[in-house]
């Protein structure tokens, strides 16, 4: 197998986006999804960077994704906004609808954003920063396809479930966190069953219900939630917030509809912006951002802490400069995509041995 590619990240979202618009992607959706592509190779969040191309392409394929949707906005209340994506990915969506979500919170004191009919297989952190950034307080919560037991069964219903929070700060990037509900990613267990290696306990049951570390096994059973009754607890809330909270699907709702095996769901995404000098009488956001700082520095006094996102924004400062390096087998991939050699997948994820090799070579 070729070496690995080494690419700098005007590279990399050029990449993106030549493929994505030869593909049927408007160039605003190609744009769109390439910021978020290379936002994620750039903080080495690698399972949504360049690897998730095929998926995009894959829904798009499979007529299950619009590629040039405009979302539109509306109102539904004084502090709540919609963006509908119109079967769109997020991305698109997101952007449109950041602003003005920042300027109602900032007018309100707490504003929400119902995203609707979004295709969403990206990471939730780049929303939350880029509120953050702007002084604000944020939250977001996606459901997704149905690989998760609820608490105590022994079925799939919820999805991996993710939710980020992200707090601003005056001298550096805003901290966030953007984790998901599922004891272990599903990239994981599937990687782990082609090396013929067992899983942790406590991640996964078999069909019989019984818990199980056979990755095969575990495949066609359930995964299980973080923290065991506390991650059920969180993964039925984020399932409440991105469905019914805001007239869209649950996570096996939208498995449903994802006929095409695409492992790219259509659904909802809640986000909440707060703005903190509305939270308190005279609230001074500098004395309330350094009330914050004092519980970091309380942290980090503490060896073994970081923060979580100092890990992005470490990788972020190196990639800037350096690039990043693309596993030999992903690039073999999308340059199949750009010849025209790439026949797509029913599921990319699962089905694909070039990505799951991907996958290896990325520790994932
Ligand atoms: P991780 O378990 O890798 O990380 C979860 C969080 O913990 C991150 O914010 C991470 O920060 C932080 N963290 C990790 N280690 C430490 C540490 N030692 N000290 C402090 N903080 C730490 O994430 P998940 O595997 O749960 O999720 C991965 C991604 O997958 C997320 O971005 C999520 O949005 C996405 N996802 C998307 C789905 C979708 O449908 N769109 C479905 C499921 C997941 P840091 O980044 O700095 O390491």
């Amino acid at each position: 197998m070729a070496n690995n590619i080494s690419m700098t990240l005007d590279e990399v979202h050029a990449l993106a986006k030549r493929l994505l618009q030869a593909q049927g992607f408007s160039a605003r959706h190609a744009q769109a999804i390439a910021n978020t592509v290379t936002a994620a190779e750039r903080d080495e969040c690698r399972h949504h960077g360049l690897f998730r191309i095929p998926f995009y392409i894959n829904a798009l394929r499979a007529g299950q994704a619009s590629g040039d949707a405009e979302p539109t906005l509306s109102v539904l209340a004084p502090g709540v906004l919609k963006v509908d994506a119109h079967y769109g990915f997020s991305p698109l969506a997101l952007e449109v609808a950041d602003a003005p979500l920042a300027k109602l919170a900032s007018e309100t004191g707490i504003a929400a954003m119902a995203v609707n009919n979004a295709l969403n297989v990206a990471a939730l952190w780049p929303e939350v920063e880029r509120l953050a950034e702007r002084g604000l307080v944020a939250f977001a919560f996606v459901a997704a396809s149905p690989y998760v037991a609820p608490a105590g069964g022994t079925r799939p219903l919820y999805g991996t479930n993710p939710m980020a929070f992200g707090w601003p700060r005056a001298n550096h990037p805003p901290v966030v966190f953007d984790q998901a509900s599922s004891a272990s990613a599903r990239g994981e267990i599937q990687v782990r069953l082609r090396d013929g290696r067992q899983l942790e306990e406590g991640w996964a049951v078999g069909p019989d219900g019984e818990p199980t570390i056979d990755p095969a096994t575990a495949l066609a059973g359930a995964q299980l939630p973080f923290g065991g009754v506390k991650g059920a607890a969180i993964a039925m809330m984020v399932e409440l917030l991105a469905g019914p909270l805001v007239g869209d699907l649950l996570s096996f709702e939208a498995g449903e509809k994802d006929a095409a095996n695409t492992g790219a769901p259509c659904g909802g995404e809640l986000i909440i912006a707060i703005d903190p000098v509305r939270c308190m009488a005279n609230g001074n956001r500098a004395a309330q951002l350094a009330h914050g700082e004092l519980l970091f520095s309380k942290i980090l006094e503490q060896q073994g802490t970081r923060l979580p996102s100092d890990r992005r924004y470490e990788a972020r400062k190196r990639t800037v400069l350096e690039g990043v390096t693309v596993p030999a087998s992903l690039y073999e991939t999308l340059q199949e995509l750009s010849t025209g050699e790439y026949t797509g997948k029913r599921n990319a994820y699962e089905g694909d041995d070039a990505l799951r090799a991907t996958l290896a070579a990325q520790g994932a």
